[in-house]
């Protein structure tokens, strides 16, 4: 009988093992994690969790009776230190050395830090795990203020959370607008604004230069000009780091992640990767890329588990991402790459609007905050190449679903 191997056990891993069972493999299956707790999901620990709003049961991707009835051996507290591609053996922290049949490295990725003065004081947060999560928790519940470093999805989220929770905010954001890298400028626009009006001060254009530490006490972020911007505590929300050094180091094929092709097989036959670890082609936009998203996750998940089990293997998806601020739900689907003209279906002043991409009339990506019809409607159109009337699309008295039939 054959083993199946997880290494990581986030929204990749531990849903690879279940979609194994649900796709009819018997054999072995192992998940491997290097965390304490049961496998959860890592969307609420800046949103729901932050608040206080939600429970460790619901903060978990499956209880546990799941895994003994689904017959998947989860091993908690278990760090695999390297893998032997010859042997077939993934070793363990420790030296315990488990024998596999077929590997999948769902690793996920860890957040980038500051390699700056003071970053290392306990009041200099970061947030990917739900330890740092509970840090962060009781980091702002003895806050006034807190000094949040990067404008991004993560900065945004826990902005609007430490508002709700009473905590003053202040972004400072090495780029001219916040979520740069992620977003259309008038996304960012809104975003800005919808913040600020919330009370929430944001600085663009601003280089840190460390942490003002002295002894115990947090003084706040020092920047570039000298010039210091009080805060009780910080969180660091720059970025994530593919956590790929596994594969690296047993001469798996790499970029900015590990390489996969559509069906998330690495360069060794019996090795998949999947999640936020991998490298991945992007066939609707004829480019390779790093997804980090929850439907990544998933949609790599299934691929392999249909892969391993025989089955046949499902279509792959629209990349899509949501983000929730205060009361707007952002859903995303698509990638734009700034080239495309954009048609703003809806009026940002009434927080309910669509900004479609499109490159030549073919809808390549929506942006669409508190309007899941219009990024319900886009998905199909992107995964179709799908060309619509620009003016059709701008007008709201037209049903989005009759924009386009
Ligand atoms: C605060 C936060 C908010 C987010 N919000 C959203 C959102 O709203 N929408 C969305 O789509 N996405 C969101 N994301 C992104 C989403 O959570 C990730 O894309 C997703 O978790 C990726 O799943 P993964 O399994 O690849 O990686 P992870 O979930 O990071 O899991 C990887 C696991 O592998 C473990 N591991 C690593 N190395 C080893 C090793 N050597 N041995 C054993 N175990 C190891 C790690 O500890 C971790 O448990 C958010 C992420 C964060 C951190």
């Amino acid at each position: 009988m054959s083993h199946v191997l997880i290494i990581g056990a986030g929204h990749a891993g531990a849903n690879a093992a279940a979609m194994l069972r649900q796709s009819g493999f018997a054999g072995e299956v192992t998940l491997i994690s290097e965390e304490a707790v049961l496998p959860y999901q890592r969307p609420p620990l800046s949103k729901a969790w932050l608040k206080g709003e939600t429970s460790s049961e619901a903060l978990a991707l499956r209880p546990a009776s799941f895994y003994e009835k689904s017959n998947v051996t989860l091993r908690l507290s278990s760090r695999a230190q390297a893998i032997d591609r010859a042997a077939k053996v993934v070793v363990l922290e420790g030296g315990e050395r488990i024998a596999y049949d077929k590997l999948i490295i769902a690793t996920g990725a860890r957040a980038r830090r500051l390699p700056l003065a003071g970053a290392d004081s306990p009041s200099v947060h970061e947030l990917r795990n739900v330890a740092d999560a509970d840090r962060l928790k009781a980091g702002l519940a003895a806050a006034k203020r807190i000094a949040i470093i990067g404008g991004g999805y993560i900065g945004l989220e826990v902005a609007a959370s430490a508002r709700a929770l009473g905590v003053d905010v202040v972004i400072l954001e090495r780029e001219a607008r916040v979520l740069a890298r992620v977003a259309n400028p008038l996304l960012s626009g809104f975003f800005t604004d919808y913040h600020r009006a919330r009370g929430v001060e944001i600085r663009t254009g601003v280089e840190i230069a460390g942490f003002d530490v002295d002894g115990d006490r947090f003084n706040g972020v020092r920047l570039a000009d000298g010039s210091l911007v009080a805060a009780d505590c910080a969180l660091v929300g720059v970025g994530a780091i593919p956590n790929d050094e596994l594969a690296r180091a047993a001469g798996l094929k790499c970029e900015l992640g590990v390489c996969v092709d559509e069906v998330a097989r690495t360069s060794d036959a019996d090795i998949y990767a999947i999640g936020d670890v991998t490298w991945r082609p992007l066939p609707l936009y004829q480019r390779h890329g790093r997804l980090e998203s929850v439907p990544n996750a998933l949609e790599q998940a299934r691929m392999v588990a249909a892969d391993i089990a025989g089955k046949p293997l499902p279509a792959g998806d629209v990349p899509w991402f949501w983000s929730d601020q205060y009361d707007l739900k952002l859903q995303i689907a698509g990638l734009a790459f700034g080239d495309e003209s954009i048609i703003v279906r809806g009026d940002p002043a009434s927080a309910k609007f669509a900004l479609f991409h499109l490159d030549g009339g073919v809808v390549r990506a929506v942006e669409a905050v508190n309007s899941p019809a219009e990024f319900m409607a886009a998905k199909p159109w992107i995964l179709a190449g799908k060309a619509v009337d620009p003016q059709r699309l701008a007008d709201v008295s037209i049903p989005i679903k009759e924009v386009a039939p």
